[in-house]
């Protein structure tokens, strides 16, 4: 019997971000909580940025007919200070300004104070000739009344923040937080704190999933509830797959999704539900599941994703696969990460049949290392690593090749 062949990551996302219908509902929440959120809709601005035209620099505004050679001699009759506004300035006069104040009709243009001589009696030396407009900020040339400043689909970063706040928005109004459910699986597991670590019983080891599962969750704008660690138990895993399908966007799982007689979440998913896809021609990360468990009141069924236990193939397959379909749940319109052309300082001279994911990390001279230990159990690649090659299936490396390179910093931002 031949093997039905891995489905391509390529094949694979297209098909799970169809399914990934950004959830109906929005929220208004405080500028200030906002980052990292989705605009639910466009922000367009009821006002100019700057709202007039200002200075630019501290100095004094004036009629630049009066200056046009070096040396002229101007009487100050009035001071701007930011936060007031001037009167009209008419031939022969300057007035004194700082920066952000309006400029003064009459005015056409601001010579910065280091150009200037103060003289007794209110008056001020120019000691430059001053072309029209210099050191003005013209009204709107940050934003204009009516634009649309934000997209509807962006993920908030401080920038947009302040964009928002600059325009008057104290609120705005954002996709509500996808709500994962989170568990892992696998009888091995002990929580730190529950057990130190000379006294682990033979066979156990630390729960490290939960950890960065959950937080890379949280990164993304999910709610997330921990359901902790469900026994490999048939009974146990449909019992956890059912409660938490009733009252969340996602169940999130992690391990006990391969073939083994201990691995229950694939059975269980296909009896409460449907599996949509399973195993990806990816390494890390093969046994990869998606698909979905059913409510009982109907209605749209609860995604599942079941992501492998080894910790680097549950943190790659996180960030290929989870990642975007948390952002599109939340109306997001990018979903994809970029990769950068860099050159491998390193030879990897086996090729696979699966398309790979290197723990490589950037050299002082602008190309890649290689982690040694590539293995999917090893979760030191991916702290000692500042991100991935992103390898082609049946593609051998040679010190000098140009890769694609993925950085972490980006991607679990
Ligand atoms: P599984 O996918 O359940 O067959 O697990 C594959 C490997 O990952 C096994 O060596 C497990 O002990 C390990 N593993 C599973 N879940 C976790 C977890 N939450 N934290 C750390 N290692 C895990
Ligand atoms: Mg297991």
């Amino acid at each position: 019997m031949t093997r039905p062949a891995l489905l391509s990551l390529d094949d694979a996302l297209p098909q799970l971000l169809a399914q990934a219908y950004a959830l109906a509902t929005s929220q208004s929440v405080s500028t200030f909580e906002a980052d990292g959120r989705v605009l639910a809709h466009d922000v367009t601005s009821a006002l100019q940025v700057p709202p007039q035209d200002n200075s630019s620099m501290d100095g004094y505004a004036l009629r630049t007919a009066d200056c046009a050679h070096a040396g002229a001699v101007l009487r100050v009759t009035q001071r701007i200070p930011a936060g007031t506004h001037g009167t009209q300035l008419n031939g022969g006069e300057a007035a004194r300004i700082f920066t952000g104040a309006p400029i003064p009709p009459g005015a056409d243009a601001v010579v910065m104070q280091e150009d200037c001589e103060a003289l007794e009696g209110d008056h001020v030396k120019v000691n430059k000739a001053v072309p029209a407009g210099q050191w003005i900020r013209r009204s709107g040339e940050d934003v204009t009344r009516g634009a649309t400043v934000l997209n509807k689909g962006t993920r908030l970063t401080p920038a947009e923040l302040g964009l928002a706040a600059s325009i008057g928005l104290a609120q705005l109004q954002v996709s509500a937080r996808p709500r994962v459910a989170l568990f892992s699986t696998g009888d091995e597991l002990v929580m730190p704190g529950d057990v130190a670590p000379d006294a682990m019983p033979a066979g156990a080891i630390y729960n490290s999933n939960r950890f960065f599962l959950r937080a890379m969750l949280q990164r993304l704008g999910c709610e997330v509830t921990d359901l902790g660690i469900v026994p490999d138990k048939r009974e146990a895993t449909l019992a956890a797959l059912r409660d938490a399908a009733q009252y969340h966007d996602l169940i999130l799982t992690s391990g006990g999704v391969s073939v083994g007689e201990e691995d229950h979440i694939k059975p269980a998913v296909e009896s409460l539900g449907a599996l949509n896809l399973w195993q990806l021609a990816i390494k890390p990360g093969k046994p990869f599941a998606f698909g979905k468990v059913n409510r009982e009141a109907g209605g749209n069924a609860c995604h599942f994703m079941g992501l492998p236990g080894n910790p680097v193939s549950s943190f790659v397959t996180f960030l290929l696969l989870v990642r975007p379909f948390v952002l599109a749940l939340q109306g997001a319109t990018q979903t994809d990460i970029a990769r950068t052309e860099m050159t491998a300082h390193f030879d990897w001279p086996r090729a696979d049949k699966r398309r790979e994911f290197l723990r490589v990390k950037r050299n002082a001279q602008g190309g890649l290392d290689l982690f040694p230990n590539q293995s999917s159990g090893v979760l030191t690649s991916a702290v000692w690593g500042d991100g991935v090659v992103d390898n082609p299936a049946g593609q051998t490396i040679a010190k000098g090749d140009t890769v694609r390179f993925i950085s972490f910093a980006e991607w679990l931002a």
